[in-house]
């Protein structure tokens, strides 16, 4: 059976160049296409208007705008949280969730994109709603940078309002926190990350993205040798072996020594500052001794540990830890020289941790919004 059309996000330069000269257009014609459809207003090959119409019908013949079939959007926070759950051509759900930290200050206004890498999540971490949900398939490029598009596109945003061609976007970070494990799809993340560099597309600077990972190991070596300006961010939550492989069982096969290992060795090599994510359980991992144990492993290299109260997913065994209990865990690292900060828990009641609002959608038809630019958030009930 063939396969969808290409989607243009993911086509090389060269590759449509080839395509283009099978045309007789000149060549040319390709940095005017992939610049244009990063335009946040163009949401369609036949809003490039300074194309030849023949060529943009002959575009919308041969490739996809987008790999996004469609999108339906929840905002929280007064929409400076909101969550997509996008549906590609084979039906397969992934989200991707936006956040706005205004500026505060002398802070400049920060926006956060998470997306997903994996329609699903293969590793299975008990507290995780993806990993609950089991594998689905790896996605492609375009997949994810698609993801990034959609709220570039947003108008209700403006997001891409500061965007110029061939500029970089500074103020946008990527974080590989939604959906999947990015290193258990590591060739086409990388080229994701790639294509989202690239100064012909959006331009966002790879220290504006983030890697995290259950500690893949192989993926992490390899992201330090070709991905050095990327962040790393491990999910550890258990520095004790016993505990990390029920909460994260890819630790039977990387066992935290290693784990840590491979992070101080991607520090080391990259000069970077590498993030050890922590979700907090209520009286599973957030005890006394557990964070002695984790200051011992974060300290004395160039880490930095993210506490994260536990979102619990609906029927969990488990709920987060209470804030004095984070507190107390933060202080013994505190006083241990290890960096540490808790992390603020956006989007609640929209469901916006790893997986959550796709296992409510689950078996749903989705509102029927068009994709990208069309999507105005809608305030849904999931419930
Ligand atoms: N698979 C990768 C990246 C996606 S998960 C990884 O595990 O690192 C992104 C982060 O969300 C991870 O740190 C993960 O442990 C965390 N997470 C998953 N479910 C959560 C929940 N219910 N509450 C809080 N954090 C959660
Ligand atoms: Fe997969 Fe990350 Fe969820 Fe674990 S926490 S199941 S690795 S997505």
């Amino acid at each position: 059976m063939a396969g969808p059309a290409p989607a243009i996000s993911e086509i090389d330069v060269a590759a449509l160049a080839a395509w283009l000269d099978a045309r007789g257009e000149p060549a040319y014609r390709a940095g005017q296409i992939l610049g244009g459809v990063q335009r946040p207003d163009v949401t369609g090959f036949a809003d490039l208007t300074e194309l030849p119409a023949a060529l943009r019908g002959g575009l919308a013949d041969a490739f996809r705008f987008s790999a996004i079939e469609r999108s339906h959007v929840l905002t929280a926070d007064s929409g400076l949280t909101a969550k997509a759950v996008h549906e590609l051509h084979d039906g397969q759900r992934i989200e991707s969730v936006l956040m706005r930290y205004p500026a505060r200050g002398r802070a400049a206004e920060r926006t956060t994109i998470c997306i997903s890498s994996q329609a699903g999540c293969a590793v299975a971490c008990p507290f995780c709603a993806t990993g609950q949900a089991g594998f689905g398939r790896q996605l492609t490029p375009a997949e994810i940078v698609d993801q990034v598009l959609h709220w570039h596109r947003a108008p209700w945003l403006a997001l891409g309002a500061a965007w110029r061609p061939g500029s970089r976007v500074g103020h946008y970070n990527v974080v590989f926190m939604g959906m999947g494990e990015p290193l258990n799809n590591a060739d086409r993340v990388f080229a994701a990350v790639r294509l989202l560099n690239d100064p012909a597309r959006l331009g966002i600077g790879a220290r504006h993205i983030t890697v995290s990972t259950s500690g893949v190991l192989p993926g992490m070596d390899r992201m330090a040798d070709e991905l050095p300006q990327v962040n790393l961010a491990i999910s550890l939550h258990a520095a004790d072996d016993a505990l990390r492989d029920e909460l994260v069982p890819i630790n039977r096969k990387w066992p935290v020594a290693d784990v840590v290992a491979a992070g101080r060795r991607f520090a080391d090599r990259t000069g970077r500052r590498v993030s050890l994510e922590y979700v907090m359980i209520d009286r599973l991992n957030d005890t006394l001794p557990l964070a002695e144990r984790l200051a011992a492993v974060a300290g004395g290299w160039r880490s930095h540990v993210n506490l994260i109260p536990l979102n619990p997913t609906p029927g969990s065994r488990w709920s987060g830890s209470p804030p004095d209990r984070v507190g107390a865990f933060a202080g013994v690292l505190s006083a241990a020289g290890v960096p540490v900060t808790v992390r603020d828990t956006r989007g609640r009641e929209i469901e916006a941790a790893c997986g959550q609002l796709h296992a409510q959608l689950a078996g749903r038809d989705l509102p029927d919004m068009a994709n990208r630019a069309a999507s105005v958030p809608a305030e849904v009930a999931v419930r």
